[in-house]
């Protein structure tokens, strides 16, 4: 349920509302910007007596909320919501381009591509220390080495590092060195896991579950608002469909039906979505088109040998042409890096 205030109502008056549904056990969540104000009621709010709230000075309206995510309704919260990342802004007007290998595999490689990327214009560094590989043969990552890494990276390039946490396990480690934590697709549901992440202040990439609906992805989000942690990116990354010729499919309509349904920014992986590397570019383009607050783009130096992922990630070289049409992309949308 939300209460519209009047956007010219006084402090006093959104006081007055705040304490009533505090006295009724609720929790209040406050959205103002200049031309509204709304306070948002998180808990039961079926004994809510909206006719009594309407009485309150201040109240225009006071209307319920059908979907079961809350925190992050954009009828919670009207305007985009903004990440921060050590002052780069994902959100809004702003385009996050996250881009590297799918693993981290030794200190030069992932050095070489974080310099190359950055040339190209990324404003961070993607790559896996952990990783959810579907056999348990494959290469399962370099975990704290790689982690370790991609500090380095950091170190020389001055890229914030994004990679992705498998459980609560390395919790401290990822809060102390990481700067986005991913939660990948097959984690998404992990709800033991989202609500220790909710109690991190950290900035949460959260990719979409393999066959997830929208609205289980935003109740997976809502699970990490609701411990208190508002900074959530969202991650469109293709689902399972019957067809056979990509890896998944990407579903370009999530992206304005979650700019309609929530706040939260919104960007697409076409390297998972699509599976090749000749798909990158052109999924790449009508993301951004569609209105997506970013991308994140599997990068490297040497797919012939990388250790996961090599057919579907785009060379330096072809990234570079990439960024150069997102650019354009992004002015005709209003958006810049
Ligand atoms: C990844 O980004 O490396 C990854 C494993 O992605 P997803 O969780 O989307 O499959
Ligand atoms: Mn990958």
């Amino acid at each position: 349920m939300i209460i519209v205030m009047n956007p010219k109502c006084s402090e006093r008056e959104i006081a007055d509302v705040k304490n009533e549904l505090t006295r009724q056990g609720l929790g209040v969540h406050l959205s103002q910007g200049e031309t509204f104000c709304i306070v948002g009621i998180v808990g039961d709010t079926r004994r809510i007596d909206s006719d009594n709230l309407l009485t309150f000075d201040g109240v225009d309206k006071v209307l319920k909320v059908e979907e079961p995510f809350k925190k992050a309704n954009r009828l919670f919260k009207p305007e985009d919501t903004v990440v921060n990342v050590n002052e780069t802004l994902v959100g809004g007007n702003n385009l996050g381009i996250m881009a590297g290998p799918c693993s981290v595999e030794s200190e030069e490689q992932i050095i070489e591509i974080a310099k190359a990327v950055k040339e190209s214009g990324a404003n961070f560094l993607r790559g896996g220390a952990f990783k959810p590989r579907t056999s348990p043969y494959s290469f399962q990552g370099l975990e704290l080495e790689g982690l370790r890494l991609l500090k380095r990276a950091k170190e020389e390039t001055g890229l914030s590092i994004v990679t992705e946490i498998m459980s609560t396990d390395y919790i401290d480690e990822f809060v102390r060195d990481v700067d986005v934590i991913q939660v990948g697709a097959r984690n998404m549901q992990n709800f033991d896991l989202l609500k220790q992440l909710g109690k991190t202040n950290k900035p949460i990439l959260l990719k979409r579950g393999l066959s997830s609906t929208i609205e289980e992805w935003l109740m997976s989000a809502e699970y990490i608002m609701a411990g208190g942690n508002e900074n959530v990116i969202l991650c469109e990354r293709g689902i399972r469909t019957y067809e056979g010729y990509t890896r998944n499919t990407l579903d370009l309509s999530a992206i304005p039906v979650i700019k309609k349904l929530s706040h939260l920014p919104v960007i697409v992986d076409p390297s998972h979505a699509s599976g090749y590397w000749y798909l990158v570019e052109p999924l790449a383009k009508a993301a951004i088109a569609a209105g997506a607050d970013g991308l994140m783009i599997e990068v490297h130096n040497d797919p012939q040998h990388a250790l996961s992922d090599g057919q579907q990630s785009v060379k330096p070289e072809l990234f570079d042409k990439i960024m150069q049409k997102v650019k354009v992309l992004a002015e005709m949308e209003g958006k810049s890096l």
